[in-house]
């Protein structure tokens, strides 16, 4: 992989640029600039036909100044352990930025899950849970669903580490089935932490909203729930979506529940009735009030960032667009709402679903929702203050709210 697209380069890059901006000493950015632990393993899985493979996972423990690792696991071809450990690293700042007392981590398996059975998948899981285990725990590292695992996998996993304990443990893990300990809201949850960023930074900004267009690429998990809550709570108007197999695209707008129905029945969007075919790359450049990209990283390079054309970038998905992009996107005057601030939703609940599990008392959803708001509107103000007082992008502001933290709490515990 080039370097420029390497997403562990990139994070260290982007934690160096903030550690030069915050005068950090050097013990202390280097210390940072590397994960804690990391783990590679092996799990053989008995397949149905009846042979054995044997998949390669990962488990990266970045930083634990803060609190216990937290940082979901992903089941994906193209796992990589630089991606792995990428996506520990903006965990880290993702639980920084919203102050919340967790650390950061991240987990991988790589593997075709649209290739597996039930049984098979649930045979991996457990197999996932059996190498980490003795890492594992509510005081350790706390693992949550990310691209391609659900809450079903999540609930193989915890009874896995419970059986193996001996003892309940709701709280070893998160986004589990509501019915099992998960919480209220944890859907919706990362969608809708974007949805209160977007709205804060359209009235900061001075971006209209209303029946302005958003365009859509991912139209997973994160993506459904960001066009329904973009339609239902900012009078935004989905006229793009897209997802692996291709997209679509109508200027007068595209039916957010049909196209949820449809790609449920479908697994695709394309094909759905009443707009058009469009490609990946054309959704990026489509001139719309917002631009959420939901679905991988490195999305946006200095290839195609002249031609992207909206208001406001909103990166759901981890890692979508390379720094040299930044720059260029910063030069057109776009706001960018980087994406360990946009889509902290999801981990602010899911530490919401840990408190629960610890108290063994369980919230109604308006105060999962109250107490997301709160979270994301804080942290929202407190990376603008930053950038607007230093004069910086909202990537670099974030990143010296957060790291800023880190680096106190290292300091804090004696370690550098
Ligand atoms: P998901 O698996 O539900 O959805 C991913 C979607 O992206 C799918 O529709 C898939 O078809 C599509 N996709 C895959 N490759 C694509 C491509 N090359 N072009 C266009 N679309 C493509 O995953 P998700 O949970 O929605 O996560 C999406 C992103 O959001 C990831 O970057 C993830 O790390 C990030 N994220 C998710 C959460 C969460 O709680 N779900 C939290 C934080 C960050």
């Amino acid at each position: 992989m080039k370097d420029e697209l390497n997403p562990f380069s990139i994070a260290q890059k982007q934690l160096d640029d903030a550690a030069e901006k915050l005068g950090l000493d050097k013990p202390t950015h280097e210390f940072l600039r590397w994960p804690m632990q990391e783990l590679k393993f092996t799990i053989p899985v008995k397949m149905d036909y009846g042979a054995t493979k044997i998949f390669h996972g990962f488990r990266i423990q970045y930083n634990t100044a803060r609190g216990p690792a937290k940082g979901g696991i992903r089941w994906h071809p193209d796992e990589t352990i630089d991606t792995v450990r990428a996506l520990a690293a903006w965990m880290t700042w993702k639980t920084s930025v919203v102050d919340i007392p967790l650390g950061g981590g991240k987990g991988g398996v790589i593997c075709n899950p649209k290739v597996l059975s039930e049984t098979e998948k649930e045979r991996l899981a457990r197999g996932y849970i059996r190498a980490i285990a003795r890492t594992l725990g509510v005081t350790k590292d706390v693992p949550a669903p990310d691209v391609y695992t659900t809450p079903q996998i999540m609930g193989w996993m915890m009874d896995e580490y419970e059986t193996i304990v001996g003892e309940k443990h709701p709280g070893v893990i998160t986004g589990k089935p509501i019915p099992i300990g998960g919480s209220q809201g944890r859907g919706d949850a990362t969608a809708r932490g974007g949805i209160y960023v977007i709205r804060e930074a359209a009235t900061a900004y001075g971006v209209e909203l209303k029946d302005k267009p958003m365009a859509i690429q991912g139209f997973g998990n994160a993506g459904q729930y960001a066009a329904r809550l973009g339609e239902n709570a900012l009078d935004l108007k989905l006229i793009a979506a897209s997802d692996s197999k291709g997209g679509l695209y109508n200027p007068k707008g595209i039916n957010v529940e049909e196209l949820i129905d449809y790609k449920i029945k479908n697994g695709r969007v394309s094909g759905f009735p009443g707009a058009d075919e469009i490609s990946n790359e054309e959704l990026l450049e489509l001139e719309v009030a917002v631009l959420i990209p939901s679905a991988l990283e490195n999305v946006i390079t200095k290839e195609n960032a002249q031609r992207i054309n909206c208001k406001i970038l909103c990166e759901l998905a981890n890692g979508p667009t390379t720094p040299e992009a930044d720059d260029i996107l910063y030069d057109k005057g776009i706001v960018i709402l980087p994406d360990f601030l946009v889509n902290a939703g999801g981990v602010t609940v899911s530490y919401l679903e840990q408190v629960q599990n610890t108290y063994n008392l369980y919230w109604e959803i308006e105060e999962i929702h109250w107490r997301l708001k709160e979270k994301m509107t804080r942290a929202f103000k407190s990376v603008y203050e930053r950038s607007q007082c230093q004069k910086i992008n909202m990537r670099q502001a974030a990143y010296l709210v957060s790291v800023a933290r880190v680096a106190e709490a290292c300091k804090l515990r004696g370690w550098v």
